[in-house]
């Protein structure tokens, strides 16, 4: 199949890119590198610079294209909080672009990622599909809203659409900007280079963490799997872990014993996330692989950036 990644050249769709060419498929990548980084775009994908709200570069991109993989995306929930109009442009915008240079060529299926802070603060756990989201930032109502233009556009013109939302992803090669790392790659970080881990709040709020490999094998999926044309499916570990298992599990895996500091003014986000995943094992065949524990020794033993010193 020929496929198209957006934002190849960001943590997920590296990873995807590899997957995809492992499993005899011909990508092209297409990234504006405003966060992501060339070097990480494995060999044999057809790479173009270029930004998705192009839509001349879209249409000679696409053009036997099948699957479209839309992956690219600002993805800073805080950053998102001060430049909102910027998340709209490139989340929503970027997203109208890619469906209509879809259209407009004529591909057949797209791939949304979308992501698990769409629900927001909910009572009821496991969250399930169903579920009225109640997005809790910029960044989170860019997503939802992104999933209705895809899902809207898709409708009207015939392009299958898979929606997967994706809870917090972690693996090696993932970001760490200097300003609000994803707390997995910091807390490694930190342990192996003998900091403190700075834990947000009481550390009691739980996240649904879920592996690279079972990510990848999902969105792999999606791409070909039937009866999922308007789906919008969870993809988790289906599994909740608090803050401060994940500081226990981080000194487990690393072998250092470092301290935890609590910061109780800084918010710690929503209490709990876990993902239902029942819709994802029954229509993508998807099975998390990886516990917390073995994905954070993939993770160190797979990225370089935390070998210890
Ligand atoms: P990432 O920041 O590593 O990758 C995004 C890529 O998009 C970057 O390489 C960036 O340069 C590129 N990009 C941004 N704007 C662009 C534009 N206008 N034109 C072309 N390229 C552009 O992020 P990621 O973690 O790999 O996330 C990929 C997707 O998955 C995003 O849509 C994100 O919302 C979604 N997602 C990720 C997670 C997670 O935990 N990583 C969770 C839920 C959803």
């Amino acid at each position: 199949m020929k496929t198209l990644i957006t934002g190849v050249a960001g943590f997920l769709g590296s990873a995807l890119a590899a997957k995809l060419l492992e499993e005899g498929h011909q990508v092209i990548g297409l990234d504006d590198l405003s966060t992501g980084k060339e070097d990480v775009i494995p060999p044999g994908v057809q790479f173009e610079l270029g930004d998705m709200l192009d839509r001349p570069k879209l249409w000679t991109l696409l053009q036997e294209v099948e699957c479209v993989y839309h992956l690219a995306a600002r993805v800073a929930v805080q950053e998102s909080i001060l430049y909102p109009r910027e998340y709209n442009s490139t989340n929503v915008g970027g997203t109208v672009s890619v469906m209509e240079a879809m259209r407009d060529v004529g591909v057949n299926r797209v791939v949304f990622t979308s992501s698990g802070a769409v629900y927001g603060a909910q009572v009821a756990q496991p969250l399930h599909e169903e579920m009225v989201p109640a997005p809790d930032s910029p960044y989170a109502v860019s997503k939802l809203s992104a999933e209705y233009y895809v899902k809207t556009i898709g409708r009207l013109w015939g392009i299958e659409t898979v929606t997967l939302r994706i809870f917090n992803a972690y693996g090696p090669g993932q970001h760490l900007p200097a300003d609000h790392p994803p707390v997995i790659p910091y807390f490694l970080r930190q342990a192996v280079k003998g900091g403190s881990l700075v834990v947000h709040n009481s550390g009691s709020q739980t996240r649904d963490f879920v592996y690279l490999d079972d990510v990848i094998s999902a969105l792999a999926r999606a791409g070909i799997a039937s009866d999922v044309d308007g789906k919008t499916i969870n993809i988790g570990s289906g599994r909740e872990h608090s803050i401060l298992d994940l500081v226990k599990s981080v000194i487990e895996v690393t072998g250092v014993d470092t301290e935890a500091i609590f910061n109780h003014k800084a918010s710690g986000g929503v209490n709990r996330m876990r993902a239902d995943i029942t819709r994802a094992s029954l229509l993508l065949d998807y099975q998390p692989r990886f516990s917390l524990i073995e994905g954070l020794e993939h993770t160190l033993d797979l990225d370089p950036r935390f070998q210890k010193e």
